[in-house]
């Protein structure tokens, strides 16, 4: 003979009577809710099949009123309950298949993982409710078949939960870099660019390594606006990021500061490397080919330098003393690159040693 299933204690079987189905019509019925909500979530349905969402989030309200009929023991309820849950079922399957579907066929990936985790669950729940409905007897097969569909959905859908993240991921770190960029030339935004300076300039004080800031200014740029159009201007701005950005290391930060100034933040160049840098992009800007619509347009760079050393004590500071620098070499002619002679400056004139 065959092995014999261990038999239930007459004890717990007759505490168990009185509750008869309840347990099962409570945890089907709270089951179908969750499985409404988590499809809506997983799948946006919202987004996807709004009005699909709706009627899916109105079965709710008779799924929840039927697992209360099932968690009060005082109220008496027939198998008719039984029976309105078979048929919620019933209509609820084939719409959760459309939503899965609906989801697919919209390009979401979250579709074709909840499609292939649930349907042969939903089959053989679909079986398992047409047999309860109609009262036909238990086939041992299915009895097993639905543990093991269950099973099966569990280990897709830890699959598709974890593309999901994935995809949630990259999409995150899509919109950051995006939030992080200047819309019209592509380098960072004045809050990315002040935030990498104020990283950097921690690195360095930290490290005792050099650390430089060149602040850039277009010279005249009022006049290419006046002269080309302000779509000319944009372009031209667009135009001098390349060039620019070829002459810089990776570990430099470049963002545009406004208008048309830009930093770009030095980590580990002291005041002469900085120059070389400042006066190689200078120096390339004023010889660029920049043609707008057929016409060349000439432009320069004014550049202001500003080095870290002991008496600058916030990123603030470093910004003030380029833009001072930049001053200079505005009112010096333009076209040039000025650095900022550091403490000696903030010291009152007679105080500074002739050179
Ligand atoms: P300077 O040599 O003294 O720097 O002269 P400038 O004309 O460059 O300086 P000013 O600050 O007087 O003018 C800056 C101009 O830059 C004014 C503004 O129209 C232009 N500008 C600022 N942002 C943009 C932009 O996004 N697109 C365009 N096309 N022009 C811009
Ligand atoms: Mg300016
Ligand atoms: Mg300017």
């Amino acid at each position: 003979s065959g092995p014999v299933a261990p038999e239930a204690s007459p004890k717990l079987v007759k505490s168990l009577a009185p509750l008869q189905a309840r347990p099962m019509w409570l945890a089907g019925a709270l089951a179908a809710i969750l499985l409404c909500e988590f499809s809506s979530q997983f799948l946006e349905l919202g987004r996807i099949a709004p009005r699909l969402d709706r009627i899916l989030a109105a079965f709710r309200w008779p799924l929840a009123a039927l697992a209360l009929c099932a968690a009060i023991p005082t109220l008496s309820t027939g198998w008719w309950v039984e029976d309105a849950l078979c048929i919620i079922f019933l209509i609820m399957a084939p719409l959760l298949v459309a939503a899965g579907l609906l989801s697919w066929q919209r390009g979401g990936r979250s579709g074709g993982f909840y499609l292939c985790a649930w349907i042969p669950g939903l089959l053989f729940v679909i079986v398992r409710v047409l047999q309860l409905g109609l009262h036909w007897p238990l086939p041992i097969w299915l009895e097993f078949a639905l543990p093991a569909a269950f099973a099966f959905s569990s280990i897709v859908m830890s699959l598709g939960l974890a593309d999901h993240t994935l995809l949630i991921r990259h999409e995150r770190d899509v919109a950051n870099r995006l939030a992080e960029r200047d819309a019209l030339t592509g380098v960072l935004n004045r809050r990315a660019i002040l935030a990498q300076l104020r990283v950097a300039f921690l690195r360095a004080r930290e490290s005792e390594a050099p650390l430089s800031l060149l602040f850039l200014d277009i010279d005249h740029f009022k006049h290419v606006n006046d002269s080309y159009g302000h779509r000319a201007g944009d372009q031209c701005l667009r135009g001098l990021i390349d060039p620019i950005a070829s002459e810089l290391r990776q570990g430099d930060a470049f963002g545009r500061y406004g208008g048309e100034e830009f930093i770009i933040v030095l980590p580990g160049a002291a005041a002469v490397n900085a120059a070389v840098v400042a006066e190689r992009i200078r120096a390339r800007v004023e010889v660029l080919p920049l043609l707008i619509s057929g016409t060349r347009i000439g432009l320069t760079l004014s550049v202001g330098i500003a080095a870290l050393d002991a008496s600058v004590a916030t990123p603030d500071d470093l910004i003030e003393r380029a833009d001072a620098a930049l001053y200079q070499s505005k009112t010096a002619g333009r076209n040039l690159v000025r650095i900022h002679p550091g403490e000696a400056m903030m010291m009152p004139a007679e105080w500074v040693a002739d050179a």
